[in-house]
């Protein structure tokens, strides 16, 4: 129902801003945004929501968050890319208090649905020691070896939903995100995944005239990545589905990083010569989606090409970078 109360934590960061878009752009009019970032930090701030800052790892903060709610999609966590994730395992794995106390108020308040934004980082690490990977399928996060600290905080998280449906009712519904990417998200700072990096790095060379790029690891490391666009729509789909498994939310088109770099110089019209940081982290070797089931259940998977994405992207972060210059240079 349009006038449902959807709620959306995590609102003030990347996909959880776009979804609270997507969602105004279906036709909902009833929509919380939650974050514990002050409203100056959000990356997209709507002026129809309503929107709230609580830090939702507190019960009592998920309490007034859920109230009234019919939908709530859980899209908070201390995340960023692997230089974050790698150097701050215990911070990602306290995240488990926000879905822990969210589900707990979410089945107090008889709220029907839950989202949970779970990541490729669940799956067994001995299934992506190799560049040229086959992709993961669902069964393969178990035996259980998922990435330190971050992965083992997602496949907990995804356990709790599955138990708290089959014990409370609750229907929760749990996608594995891989690689999502897009405009409005974090493209410095340290928390930045691989495509926004790429991007400022590539406007910073652009802006300089100094065309060395650094690569973290070889650059021949195998990776999928989602646009933005994609991975709300699916998230919509697999809410309102009848799948009550895992699944995979990812693009099945695969890249090195080294094809990454190449591909943001190409956009950008220049050449780049690759500078590459072995110490520095870079995550496994190779990670691509297996997109059968998605495909078989919903007759729909991620379409949009990395080259679409990625033009979109460099946009939006070659603006931010030239803001953020001139903003350097007047202070
Ligand atoms: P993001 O960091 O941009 O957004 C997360 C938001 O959660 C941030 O705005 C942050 O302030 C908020 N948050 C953190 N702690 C909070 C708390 N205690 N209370 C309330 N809000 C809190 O990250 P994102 O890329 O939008 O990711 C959203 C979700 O998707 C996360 O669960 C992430 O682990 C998952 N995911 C993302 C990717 C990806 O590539 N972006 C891949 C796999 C999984």
């Amino acid at each position: 129902m349009d006038n449902d109360l959807i709620v959306i934590a995590g609102a003030g960061g990347f996909i959880g801003g776009h979804l609270v878009n997507y969602f105004l752009e279906q036709g909902h009019v009833n929509i919380r945004a939650v974050d514990i970032k002050p409203f100056d930090e959000w990356y997209q701030v709507s002026e129809v929501a309503e929107n709230v800052v609580l830090d939702l790892q507190d019960r009592t903060n998920c309490r007034m968050a859920v109230r009234g709610a019919t939908e709530v999609y859980n899209l908070a966590a201390d995340m960023g890319g692997m230089g974050f994730i790698e150097n701050n395992k215990a911070l990602c794995m306290l995240s488990v208090l926000i879905n822990t106390h969210l589900l707990m108020e979410c089945k107090d308040a008889g709220v029907a649905r839950y989202f949970y934004a779970s990541s490729a980082c669940v799956y067994n690490a001995d299934k992506q020691t190799s560049a040229d990977v086959i992709p993961l399928r669902e069964e393969d996060a178990y035996p259980a070896m998922p990435e330190d600290g971050y992965g083992w905080e997602k496949l907990f998280s995804e356990r709790m939903c599955r138990h708290f449906r089959e014990d409370f009712g609750i229907q929760t519904r749990v996608a594995r995100f891989h690689n999502v990417y897009g405009p409005h998200g974090t493209w410095d700072g340290g928390r930045e995944k691989a495509p926004a990096a790429v991007c400022r790095k590539i406007a910073a060379a652009i802006d300089s005239g100094d065309h060395d790029i650094e690569v973290w690891g070889t650059g021949e490391q195998t990776r999928s990545f989602m646009y933005i666009d994609d991975c709300v729509y699916g998230i919509d789909r697999i809410m309102h589905s009848d799948i009550e498994e895992p699944i995979n939310l990812g693009s099945d088109e695969l890249t090195t990083i080294n094809g990454l770099v190449d591909l943001v110089a190409d956009i950008a019209g220049i050449t780049v010569q690759k500078q590459h940081l072995l110490d520095a982290p870079k995550g496994v070797n190779g990670r691509n989606s297996d997109n059968t089931r998605i495909q078989e259940l919903l007759g729909w998977a991620p379409q949009v090409t990395l080259r679409e994405g990625m033009r979109e992207t460099f946009e939006w972060v070659q603006a931010e970078y030239r803001k953020s210059r001139e903003a350097s240079v007047i202070s």
